[in-house]
């Protein structure tokens, strides 16, 4: 049993965004997902109970009585329904890479997580051939753009890790290393949505720093909740839209929570 796995008491799966999405698109029917359609802007027409959503480069207005916003951290979708004058918190900058780094080897089908000064960075196969590694610290300034000085950056960070875990780094290609800015949204104990009928999932309901790596579980406990509320024949839309984002707000909110009080305690207490 892994570390990780003793901590949490269940394994921590590695998957590729591309493997996940080929999974979930393997359940639905052809027509179900229409790929390249950017939303532009959606209009609630309260007394009719009608939201008109309008497409990028789409004459047709599609009219829905529901409405829930999947469209990640920067969300139009929750701008428009919750918070106009909201911003996201840009906490930490997150180094993370998806490449074939032969050595060392990673663990197949579970993650390694490793603690040193200040961070915890987190490591394995997420497809044949493919490790993906992160680790996230609070920094500011700005990105570096120049891949070399990137990989040399990311390699800074981790002065005196164990070599295994600086070799994750050291044997990733340069231009394969991302500098991101992260972050989470404000936390919404109270409501995802100010217009009936409207609601959110995933990151744009919540977003979250990745130090307990919870986004993607979190995003699918929400559509398995949604799912159980609206197959209930008997419950009216808008009461079940009520009942999922009931049921889902508060552990969603705790889990931002935790996730910002995680970071403080890995870079202070754990690595301190
Ligand atoms: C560096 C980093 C590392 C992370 N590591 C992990 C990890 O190890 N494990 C984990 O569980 N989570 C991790 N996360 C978090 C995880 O990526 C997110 O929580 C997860 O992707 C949220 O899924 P989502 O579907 O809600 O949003 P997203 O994955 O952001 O998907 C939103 C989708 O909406 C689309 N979209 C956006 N705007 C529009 C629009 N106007 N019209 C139409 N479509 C639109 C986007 O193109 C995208 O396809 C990490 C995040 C970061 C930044």
């Amino acid at each position: 049993m892994t570390p990780i796995t003793k901590l949490v008491g269940y394994p921590f799966i590695g998957i590729s965004r591309h493997a996940l999405q080929k999974v979930l698109l393997g359940h639905l029917e052809d027509d179900d997902v229409e790929l390249g359609a950017r939303l532009e802007r959606l209009d609630t027409d309260e007394g009719e109970g009608i939201t008109e959503l309008r497409f990028r480069g789409q004459s047709e207005v599609v009219r829905a009585r529901a409405v829930i916003g999947a469209d990640g951290r920067r969300s139009i979708v929750r701008k428009k329904v919750l918070a106009a004058e909201e911003r996201n918190c840009d906490w930490a900058l997150t180094w993370w890479a998806l490449a074939d780094i032969p050595e060392p080897a990673t663990p197949k089908g579970e993650f390694r997580m490793s603690y040193s000064t200040k961070q915890a960075i987190y490591y394995g196969e997420v497809e044949e051939g493919v490790t993906m590694w992160s680790f996230t610290c609070w920094r500011d300034g700005e990105i570096e753009r120049d891949p070399e000085l990137r990989a040399g950056r990311a390699l800074k960070e981790l002065e005196g890790w164990p070599e295994e875990v600086r070799n994750v780094v050291r044997n990733t290609p340069p231009n394969k290393i991302i500098e991101v800015y992260v972050g989470d949204s404000p936390l919404q104990w109270t409501t995802w949505s100010k217009q009936p009928g409207v609601s959110l999932m995933g990151d744009a309901a919540h977003s979250m720093l990745p130090t307990l790596a919870m986004g993607v579980t979190t995003a699918l406990q929400d559509a398995a909740a949604l799912t159980k509320c609206i197959d209930n024949a008997d419950t009216p839309l808008m009461e079940a839209l009520k009942e999922y984002e009931n049921a889902r707000r508060v552990p969603s909110a705790t889990l931002q929570l935790i996730s910002r009080v995680a970071m403080v305690f890995i870079e202070n207490v754990l690595c301190g």
